[in-house]
């Protein structure tokens, strides 16, 4: 059986912070603000997986309540993901993101961002996805005030469920 999920996120960009995205450093002088590393990308990647099992999302398993997620990378977290879907019985069947930013282009940096995806989640790279587009200077994305992640995913699961689903 295949499963869809979908995630979103967005972060805001300060000055002198490093850019965090795909798992990758990029040379900015902005970064993006969070309680982890910032990787928007990445949280909404994690997001649509966890979606895609009914796993909750990223709030639920690494609340910012929790100091140990301080400045955490969202790297690390993605394998945690991936090894909790695959507790759950399901496989990655593909990925596709659009990260939304008006600078800096993200297009030399897609290989590399999808190689660490890849490592992380133990899928090949032929099946991630990494996009962008900036808005044309509208909106927060536009103004530079931020960045912003769309993701989908399929997932596959390997064996039946194992417990009914509950009745509403
Ligand atoms: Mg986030």
């Amino acid at each position: 059986m295949v499963r869809i999920g979908f995630g979103y996120d967005v972060h805001q960009l300060k000055d002198g912070i490093p850019l965090i995205l795909g798992g990758i450093e990029l040379p900015w002088p902005k970064g993006l603000e969070s309680y982890t590393d910032g990787d928007v990308m990445l949280h909404a990647i994690m997001d649509a997986l966890l979606g895609a099992a009914c796993l909750g999302d990223i709030g639920l398993h690494f609340p910012d309540t929790d100091p140990k997620y301080k400045g955490y990378s969202s790297l690390s977290l993605l394998s945690e993901v991936g090894e909790m879907l695959d507790k759950a019985g399901y496989d990655v069947n593909n990925i596709d993101c659009t990260v939304v930013a008006q600078r800096p282009k993200i297009a030399p940096h897609i290989p590399a961002m999808r190689a660490k995806i890849s490592q992380a989640l133990g899928a090949g790279a032929d099946r991630i996805s990494v996009k962008a587009t900036t808005t044309e200077h509208m909106g927060f994305a536009g103004r530079e005030e931020g960045m912003a992640c769309y993701a989908v995913c399929t997932i596959i699961q390997r064996k039946a469920l194992s417990e009914p689903v509950p009745e509403a």
